[in-house]
């Protein structure tokens, strides 16, 4: 008898395309999720091996008085200073990649059928060579896709920011036009929500049906 096997997604979107809500649906239909915004939450907190990292390369200048990561100087230091946002990202990104490699693999040993990774940056990553998305072995690259013009409308009244400063985070990205061109599967949600929901099931189904087929097949 076969051995089920599992896949490995990497989901990824533009900002306000609907990233964060189709990764929430794909736990609730049985995925195993793992976010690296949230992974690097985690290793910057207390104790964490990345805050530990940061503490050695930068000083402890970059923490709180409670010993927490002061995000807001660190952010404006690698902001005005691209060498050390050049360090910070060679300190943190292996530490993440090894981590959701960690989880991925226990995952897998837990039998679970659909592992997703969400990473919002993962073909900007694999452009450049760097990160979790040039090194995690994917079975399929799948973005969350609306317009232009959509992720301005989303982000401004999600996050309540200005025309302005919203758009100055959508084109801090690479443009959603060509991350579409370079994801394996699109999910659509420039329509309704409902649209994009079934378009969801219906890859996780797939994906389902993927993970138990043998390798040989
Ligand atoms: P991301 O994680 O890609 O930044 P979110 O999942 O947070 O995006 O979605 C951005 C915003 O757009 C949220 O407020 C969400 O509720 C809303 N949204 C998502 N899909 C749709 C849709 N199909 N139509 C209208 N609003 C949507």
């Amino acid at each position: 008898m076969a051995t089920p096997g599992s896949v490995l997604i990497g989901l990824t979107g533009g900002i306000g395309t609907g990233k964060s809500r189709v990764a929430e649906l794909l736990r609730a239909l049985g995925a195993a999720v793992e976010c690296s915004d949230t992974i690097v939450r985690e290793l910057q907190a207390r104790g964490g091996a990345g805050l530990a990292a940061i503490v050695e390369a930068f000083g402890r200048d970059y923490l709180t008085p409670d010993g927490e990561l002061d995000r807001p100087k660190l952010g404006k230091l690698v902001f005005n200073d691209p060498s050390a946002r050049g360090r910070l990202n060679v300190l943190i990104h292996p530490l993440v990649t090894r981590e959701t490699q960690m989880r991925i693999e226990a995952h897998r040993a837990r039998g679970v059928a659909v592992i997703v990774a969400d990473i919002p940056l993962l073909l900007e990553g694999k452009q450049a060579g760097i990160g979790s998305g040039a090194v995690l072995p994917f079975d399929a690259i799948v973005l969350v896709y609306a317009t232009e013009a959509q992720q301005l409308e989303r982000v401004m009244a999600r996050d309540k920011l200005s025309r302005e400063d919203a758009l100055s985070r959508i084109r801090s990205q690479l443009p959603i036009e060509q991350k579409r061109a370079l994801a394996d599967v699109v999910i659509d949600n420039s329509g309704a929500w409902e649209a994009a929901e079934k378009q969801v099931r219906e890859l996780y189904a797939a994906w389902l049906k993927r993970a138990q087929r043998p390798p040989s097949a």
